[in-house]
Order: C-alpha cells, then sequence, then structure tokens
C-alpha cells in the first residue's frame, strides 16, 4: 500500500464506522451480517468493505479492508464474500458507495413479488431518486446463492441505472450511490417504501400496487 492508500483508507474507516453504527442500531446488521463499502479509486478499482464476521455496532479500524475490482483482499483481514458483489456494483453502476443489510422488509417483499418489486405514486419515491407520480419502478429481485459470480450476473442482468437497489430472495438488500450518506437516505426510504408496499397489499391483495 502506497502512503495515499493508506491515508484514503484511513478516512474510510472513520465514514465506514460511523455508517456501520447507525445500521446496527437500526436493527438492520443483526448478528454479524451485513457490509457497506467505499469506493476510494476508480482505475484500478479500489475499495475500502467491512471485514467479514464482525459485530458492525464494534467495529474498528482493524476491521476495514481494502480490496480491488475482484473483491479480493490487498491489505488487511479477510473480506466477506460479499466484495465481491460490492465490487460488482461499484464498477457496472458507477457508485462511490454500496450498502449491503438484512432487514426484513425488503426480504419479505421478494417473497410476495419474486419478479421484482413494483413501486408507485408514493411520495417517499423522491428519496429514491425517483419521481411521486406516474413512476413505475421495479425494485429487481435475484435468487440467493452463495457464488458471488452468479449473483453477480443477475445483478448486471437486471441492472437499470435509475434504479439503485437489488433484493436478494431470502437474504437481504443492497443498495447504492454516490457516497455513504446518499445510499443510507435511498436505502431509508426504500425500506419505508417496501413495509409500506407489503402492508398495504395485505390489506388489498387484488391490488398489488
Ligand atoms: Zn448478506
Amino acid at each position: 500500500m502506497t502512503r495515499s492508500d493508506e491515508t484514503n483508507v484511513a478516512f474510510a474507516c472513520r465514514a465506514l464506522l460511523k455508517e456501520s453504527i447507525r445500521y446496527a442500531e437500526m436493527g438492520w446488521m443483526r448478528g454479524t451480517s451485513g457490509n457497506l463499502s467505499l469506493v476510494l479509486a476508480r482505475d484500478p478499482l479500489r475499495l475500502a468493505v467491512t471485514a467479514s464476521g464482525v459485530d458492525k455496532g464494534e467495529l474498528t479500524a482493524a476491521d476495514v479492508v481494502l480490496v480491488d475490482g475482484a473483491g479480493t483482499a490487498l491489505s488487511g483481514p479477510a473480506p466477506s464474500a460479499e466484495a465481491e458483489l460490492h465490487a460488482r456494483i461499484a464498477a457496472v453502476a458507477g457508485a462511490g458507495a454500496v450498502v449491503h443489510v438484512h432487514a426484513l422488509a425488503p426480504v419479505l417483499a421478494a417473497e410476495r413479488w419474486p419478479g421484482g418489486v413494483p413501486l408507485t405514486d408514493v411520495e417517499m419515491l423522491k428519496g429514491f431518486g425517483r419521481a411521486a407520480h406516474g413512476d413505475k419502478v421495479v425494485v429487481p429481485v435475484i435468487p440467493n446463492d452463495q457464488d458471488m459470480r452468479v449473483l453477480g450476473d443477475a445483478f448486471e442482468t437486471g441492472f437499470r441505472a435509475d434504479t439503485p437497489a437489488l433484493i436478494v430472495s431470502r437474504h437481504g438488500i443492497y443498495v447504492w450511490g454516490t457516497d455513504l450518506r446518499q445510499a443510507r437516505h435511498r436505502l431509508e426510504c426504500l425500506e419505508w417504501l417496501l413495509r409500506f408496499a407489503l402492508a398495504t397489499s395485505a390489506e388489498h391483495p387484488e391490488r398489488g400496487m
């Protein structure tokens, strides 16, 4: 690692640490689940990713790993296998930060709409970067797999630049943005939207959304 890499990783550590604690407090990173990443360089791609098997409410600087575009560690402890998907999303979507959490609502929504979760005509869609009226959003859903290449290929097949999220069924959700703050705002709004969709479809099963 060069000195500027070290400076970047130190900066990323602080940012990832702060965000991880917020998500852990929301109950979206139960056990040691979920991971966050921040893009440090684009060419070649370099990301700082939270390490595998760590309680995200107790993250320290030693728990952040520098990985390349294939999700392979360049320094620090072992990254989560999911680092590979973070890198793929960052490369394909041009994202600056990728957030992966095991919140419940996305997983329930994927059970209800396995072909993609439809959302339309809700004010909160503006927080997801879409229009509050007349904008038919479909959040992609892909089957879970332990092979990150399979997940990455499925993500790329359904990728749309205007829909910065991916639900992995019976697993969790990925949301991305230009930075960690934008990714969090999008995730917070989307999680609310998914809860709304589930609650209203339970009340009016014939209507869907
Ligand atoms: Zn996961």
